[in-house]
């Protein structure tokens, strides 16, 4: 596209874009129709995209398996029956979610009565990132549509298969009055951000998502931030070896890494770590065979340059496992890497790929110590059978969700919140948690005519005082 520039009162205009502000500006007078405030609307809404997922699910396979060389049960688990779990969930419990939530009246407002009434906020913003390209703008999408809202969507251009095929898809099912996709990169982003959306839903990093907040304030537009960082992994002595490493190879494995919530690091005390080694690569061999690359289960880096970010990460550092990196096929091997320096790179950026380094430390409240000396994550994982160490780490760390003895097994749990806490993110979703980021829950006090205290009206007295 090549960008035209207009002259208007004086200021140097870019109109390449314009069609985003014109795109806003239809969703928004929409919005104001009042249509999607309709329960019926919602409800249809989120049928035909379960409709449209089970319609194209090879399509969305096939754009998963271009973007990140996704194989069909992660394809399955992690997008397409992720999605059609968070509709049949939402669709199960919208009405009860869009009730009035009585809360009690003080003397004071008697006779009266209180609620909560959620409304939609209006007009919002879904910025999407790459790692689960599909499932990362359709679920804050059904949260939106849950709350009654209109939708830009922006997918990442870096997962570019599927952000095609959500932009061709969505028009087919949806109704186009109420969302538009608008793909692109920095450019058509930066122009998105320019619009006084109602809310914004960003994941992605860090970097960005200042970006995405500074945009925000200019309209004084709340954001949801998910982000990401280094998710902590404590492995007590005292667990069952086995099923532990079998977890921790399918959390941190799955997707090549490339998962926000993966154990970016595991903290051992020192002694056990050969241990732990010896039973990841078992379980690696179990699940991927003893040639990873000729696995069809295994995935693929999403490009190039992060391929060479990921390996620059290897380099002088000792490799006790894997390390094979191929960069035509974007392809790095699982790999282990034991006590890196903690101000290596690798240690001190979020990893965010199939490279797992084992820390060992004195004793669990060093680890404790390191994991809060550094900014808060947005997962943390518990492996032990010891329940009194298990409430301590909970006690005396912080992290967006935990999960005790597995994986990040809470993202299937639509009754627990998704999100971050410090610089791992603000705001959450899933579920109802989704339909409350995008409702605003309306205060309503309803008083009645029958009664009334003078004492609250002028004139006021000694005696009105003392009341
Ligand atoms: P990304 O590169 O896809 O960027 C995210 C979005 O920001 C894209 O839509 C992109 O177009 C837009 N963008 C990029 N540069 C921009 C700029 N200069 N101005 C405006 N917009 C811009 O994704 P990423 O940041 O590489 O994603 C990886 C990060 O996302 C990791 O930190 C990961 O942990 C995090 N993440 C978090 C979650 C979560 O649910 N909390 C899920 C997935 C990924």
């Amino acid at each position: 596209m090549t960008a035209s520039i207009s002259h208007i009162s004086g200021h140097v205009k870019s109109t390449e874009f314009a069609w985003i502000d014109e795109a806003f500006t239809k969703l928004q007078s929409y919005y104001e129709s009042g249509v999607t405030k309709d329960y019926q609307w919602r409800v249809q809404q989120l049928k035909q995209i379960d409709k449209m997922v089970t319609e194209h699910e090879l399509d969305i396979r096939q754009a998963l398996q271009t973007d990140l060389g996704k194989c069909e049960m992660e394809s399955w688990i992690s997008e397409i029956g992720y999605i059609k779990a968070e509709v049949k969930h939402t669709l199960k419990h919208l009405k009860k979610w869009m009730k009035p939530r009585k809360v009690s009246s003080p003397l004071l407002a008697q006779p009266g009565k209180s609620y909560l009434q959620p409304e939609p906020l209006g007009t919002v913003l879904i910025i999407g990132a790459w790692n689960y390209p599909f499932q990362l703008v359709i679920a804050p999408l059904i949260a939106a549509i849950s709350a009654g809202n209109c939708a830009m969507l922006k997918p990442s251009e870096l997962s570019e298969a599927t952000s095609a095929l959500i932009a061709k898809l969505l028009p087919q099912y949806l109704d186009n009055r109420a969302f538009t996709v608008v793909e692109g990169g920095k450019d058509e982003t930066t122009q998105v951000l320019k619009q006084p959306f109602a809310h914004s839903f960003y994941t992605g990093g860090e970097i960005v998502g200042k970006i995405v907040m500074r945009a925000a304030a200019e309209h004084l537009t709340p954001v949801t931030l998910e982000l990401g960082g280094k998710s902590p992994c404590f492995v007590d002595r005292n667990t069952n070896l086995a099923v532990t490493a079998e977890r921790i190879v399918w959390a941190k494995w799955m997707n090549a890494g490339q998962t926000c919530v993966a154990p970016d690091y595991i903290l051992v005390e020192e002694g056990f770590e050969q241990e732990l080694i010896a039973a990841i690569k078992t379980k690696l061999a179990k699940q991927y065979g003893e040639d990873v690359s000729q696995s069809k289960d295994y995935g693929r880096i999403v490009n190039e340059r992060h391929t060479q970010r990921l390996a620059s990460y290897l380099e002088e550092q000792p490799v006790v496992h894997g390390g094979r990196v191929k960069l035509e096929e974007k392809f790095i091997e699982p790999t282990i890497v034991l006590n890196p320096a903690l101000d290596s790179a690798v240690m001190q950026e979020e990893i965010f790929g199939p490279i797992l380094p084992i820390i060992t430390v004195k004793s669990m409240d060093a680890g404790i110590q390191l994991v809060n000396s550094r900014p808060k994550p947005l997962a943390m994982y518990i492996f032990t059978k010891n329940s009194g160490l298990e409430q301590k780490l909970l006690r005396e760390t912080s992290a967006g969700s935990v999960c005790v003895n597995d994986g990040f097994m809470f993202m299937v749990n639509s009754e627990l919140p998704f999100g971050g806490v410090g610089h791992s993110g603000m705001g959450s979703y899933h579920g109802k948690w989704g339909f409350d980021t995008f409702s605003h829950l309306k205060s309503v006090m309803k008083r009645s005519f029958m009664f009334d205290l003078d004492v609250r009206y002028a004139p006021f007295n000694a005696s009105k005082l003392k009341f």
